[in-house]
């Protein structure tokens, strides 16, 4: 368990003050001039010394991705902030903006510096007007001290940071449609490559990075890489912000070592799942794209990237969607296959027909309204579109179903039968 001399969001929760004199007060612009003019080369090993890996989903390594901006880059370089927080269950980005934005806004400074950027964007999804104005009240204050604009903090480094606002779109939330909707256009993934770092925002070198991995990054540079790489299991170091929601007694957000074991996670934040750990039924750990585990995996997993991946799931945004025995399971995943039918931008064939596909026959396996067979090729549509897409929706229609169908296939089955069976009874 993570102790509190350890936590980088000590107002996750906004018991103190969000203006600037409070944030100084809790650490934050304390030196940044001073490790902007270590220079460009010091700032990305330190990050990549730390082991961290990008927080919106992903899990790159992130100094490795800032070192792929090139080094001559002849015109403006940009950085680009992913605060379109949108997958469901996800609300972590949300209280950094509310409660800690200077950390993002420095950490946008540090980032900018690493990568020679001339300026910086932070997208924000449409629905978080709050979060929206909590974050233009710090960047005013910012700027009315020196914080950002010419000779930034200090440091000599000129550098403008701008608040643009989406209109809610799933879709937004993937880095080359959110550069697409930044740039004034419709919301639609690019083909890669060529990769943002090559050909990004308004055709220049650009690097999107999440919220989290970039307010991180300076009290990383104040307390030393070592002490985040020390924090976690190998190769999935540091602290992270969890968002637990579902059937456990007491929903939060908490900041915890990578690496913490699931169970822990929920009785020491959460209060435990509603009516006890064997009520639980499943749970999804990562957001809603990322495939459910059962019970019996929840037992004894822990939360890191690896080791969800060894687990035939993912970490993705860490939003813990838990699901006690009250759970209609296969309702609620075709529910999530609507969403995603939804949210699709219709670019590519499988996504566009296959998401609605699968809506369809979930809707008709949530009722057993289908033939046994059917769960095959219901498997089946999920395989034509994993993989066969511009963009990792089409992946994160097809694995939810998936993990319902690899975890959860009697339970489809009974239906099936049940509903056959009534129907034989009615025709008599
Ligand atoms: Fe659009 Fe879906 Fe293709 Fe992504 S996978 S580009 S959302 S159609």
């Amino acid at each position: 368990m993570l102790q509190d001399k350890d936590r980088i969001f000590t107002n996750l929760y906004g018991d103190d003050g969000v203006d600037l004199a409070a944030a100084r007060a809790r650490g934050d612009w304390d030196g940044t001039a001073g490790f902007i003019q270590k220079g460009r080369e010091w700032l990305v090993e330190q990050v990549k010394a730390s082991g961290l890996r990008g927080r919106g989903g992903a899990g790159f390594p992130t100094g490795l991705k800032w070192s792929f901006m090139p080094k001559q880059a002849n015109g403006p370089v940009y950085l680009v902030v992913n605060a379109d927080e949108s997958e469901p269950g996800t609300c972590k980005d949300r209280e950094i903006m509310r409660h800690e934005p200077q950390k993002l806004i420095e950490g946008c400074l540090i980032a900018g510096a690493a990568m020679g950027c001339t300026a910086g964007y932070i997208y924000i999804r449409g629905e978080y007007v709050r979060e929206a104005e909590a974050l233009e009240r710090a960047l005013a204050e910012a700027y009315a001290d020196g914080l950002l604009g010419k000779n930034a903090a200090g440091s000599g480094f000129d550098y403008e940071l701008y608040l643009h606002r989406g209109a809610g779109a799933y879709i937004c939330g993937e880095e080359t449609g959110l550069i697409e909707s930044l740039e004034g256009k419709k919301g639609q993934p690019r083909l890669k490559p060529p990769f943002p770092a090559m050909v990004g925002l308004y055709g220049r070198p650009s690097t999107v990075n999440n919220v989290e991995t970039i307010a991180v990054v300076p009290t990383i540079l104040r307390r030393g890489a070592e002490w985040f790489a020390a924090i976690g299991p190998e190769r999935n170091s540091g602290t992270k912000l969890f968002c637990v929601s579902g059937h456990v007694n007491n929903p939060c957000n908490v900041e915890e070592a990578m690496g913490i074991p699931l169970r822990e996670l929920i009785d020491k934040h959460c209060g435990g799942v509603r009516g006890g750990w064997d009520n639980l039924l499943a749970v999804i750990p990562g957001g809603s794209s990322v495939p459910m585990i059962p019970k019996s995996v929840c037992d004894d997993i822990k939360l890191d990237f690896d080791s969800l991946k060894n687990a035939g799931t993912g970490l993705g945004t860490a939003a813990v969607i838990v699901m006690d025995k009250s759970t209609d399971i296969v309702k609620a995943i075709a529910r999530l296959s609507k969403f995603y039918m939804h949210e699709s931008c219709g670019q590519c064939t499988p996504c566009r027909e296959g998401t609605g596909w699968l809506w369809r026959m979930m809707t008709r396996m949530a009722e057993g309204r289908a033939r046994p067979e059917e769960i095959d090729l219901l498997w089946d549509v999920t395989k034509e579109i994993e993989g066969h897409t511009i963009c990792a929706l089409g992946d994160a229609a097809a694995w939810p179903v998936q993990g319902l169908i690899r975890h959860f296939r009697p339970e489809i089955e009974r239906r099936i039968e049940a509903y056959t069976a009534s129907q034989r009874l009615a025709a008599e």
